[in-house]
């Protein structure tokens, strides 16, 4: 006969299998989409699984018992969660007419809704206001924001400030980077109008000393400092050319084809980047750039508040405007996420490898008649749009346009309340009655 101990350890090791059967080992499981991962190489029609807000699993078949929520998304795209490597968000100073104030926007209100998980700043704040920008907004942000540090003390305040090189001091910039090695991904030089290298130099000088790339926006077109130089001697392997289409700055030459410095600055390792933005993308020089074969690095917005409503709009309009000249998806999508990734230097992100941060996009790609815009105003025809269905952040649902991952709410009983678990669930993530409670193996 056993003992009362050794039959309840019985029956305990019975149940253990039973149990272990029916808690979720995963936290959301992303079914039947087609997964584009530029990093693995991968594009296929892959399951997603997440746990504790990393990537957990990614196969052609993961049972849906394992996980405690599951969505399918036959006929979608699964991404990484897309980076915006060109962005201005030092917003709520009250400073007007600048980068550091009212030119720029707030990230969250823009960027889940476009399956955007991260931005870079680009050059809204030097070492003088970085720690303003970090408490006023990076550290209130949702989306996860990283800077370009400005070479000018005082960030993107324009005209005299911008202009004055006695405010690009690079020991402090150099010690402001290094105490925010997690936030300052690199530094930017930008809007110079004078002849000088300085600007270039300095912050070129900071990002060595702190091992990160520089962003350039070459500023006014001047013959002194020629785009030949910048591309041929004074840029490093790894550093940034942004705008990269305007034509502002000899893009194009005169005989109509791209000036050859690009594609030898190309050969050296510099990355070239898009920053549609205000008044930075001509489609002459864009689509004599796609004929040469000669595609952008990455593709990036210069989002704020003078571009959000124009040609540029968001990174997905920009995305469906490069498939319109003439990219694949697959093309467009590693320009959005792995490429400007390693640009600046964060390989754990703009991929869905294991143990990655579940940063996650679900994109529809809809067929119509779509049109775009450049800076000038002119119109170029397409005919597939890309549209955010869901974005993850950490794991979890920020952002659910059609309500994918919710219950019927006729299929609910009828006093029902909060839906959700916060364990995938970042809008509504169930605090009230209601909420799903079922355990995971841990
Ligand atoms: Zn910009």
């Amino acid at each position: 006969m056993l003992s009362r101990t050794r039959l309840a350890l019985f029956l305990s090791i019975c149940a253990l299998p039973a149990l272990a059967q029916q808690a979720p080992q995963y936290d959301f499981l992303l079914q039947g989409g087609h997964v584009i991962d530029a990093k693995n190489n991968l594009s296929a029609i892959r399951d997603v699984a997440i746990r504790d807000g990393k990537i957990a699993a990614v196969a052609p078949k993961i049972d849906p018992a394992r996980a405690l929520k599951t969505v399918n998304l036959n006929g979608l795209y699964v991404t990484p969660g897309i980076l915006d490597i060109h962005f201005h968000s030092y917003t709520g100073t009250g400073e007007k007419n600048s980068y550091a104030g009212d030119l720029s926007i707030l990230p969250d209100g823009f960027t889940f809704r476009t399956g955007v998980t991260t931005v870079a700043d680009a050059g809204c704040s030097g070492w003088r206001n970085f720690e303003d920008f970090k408490q006023r907004v990076i550290d209130r942000s949702k989306t996860r924001i990283l800077v370009f540090l400005n070479i000018v003390g005082n960030g993107m305040r324009q005209g005299k400030f911008e202009s004055d090189l006695t405010d690009m001091e690079v020991k402090p910039a150099t010690e402001m980077a290094l105490k925010y090695k997690d936030l300052i991904i690199g530094v930017k030089s930008a809007h110079y109008p004078g002849p000088e290298w300085t600007p270039v130099e300095n912050a070129i000088a900071v990002a060595t000393a702190a091992n990160i790339p520089v962003m350039v926006d070459f500023g006014s077109n001047r013959p002194e400092r020629p785009l030949e130089q910048l591309l041929g001697t004074k840029l490093r392997p790894g550093d940034i050319y942004t705008h990269c289409f305007s034509g502002l700055r000899n893009e194009l030459g005169t005989n109509g084809k791209l000036n050859p410095a690009l594609e030898q600055g190309r050969k050296r390792g510099i990355y070239f980047d898009v920053g549609q933005g205000g008044g930075s993308l001509a489609y002459p020089v864009a689509m004599e750039a796609m004929k040469e074969k000669f595609l952008p690095d990455s593709i990036s917005t210069d989002l704020h508040t003078a571009s959000m409503n124009s040609g540029t709009k968001d990174m997905l309009n920009l995305m469906s405007e490069f498939l319109a000249m003439g990219l694949t998806v697959d093309e467009v999508i590693a320009r959005a996420t792995w490429n400007p990734a390693r640009e600046i230097h964060q390989e754990s992100l703009g991929n869905l490898s294991v143990g990655a941060p579940a940063d996650i996009a679900v994109l529809n790609l809809r067929d119509g008649k779509f049109g775009f815009a450049d800076m000038y105003g002119a119109r170029l025809s397409g005919t597939k749009r890309f549209e955010c269905e869901l974005t993850l952040r950490n794991g979890k649902v920020v952002y659910d346009l059609n309500a994918l991952a919710r219950p019927a709410w006729e299929t609910l009983p009828k006093e029902y309340r909060r839906q959700g678990d916060p364990r995938w669930d970042a809008i509504s993530p169930g605090r009230g009655p209601g909420r799903a409670t079922t355990p995971r193996v841990p």
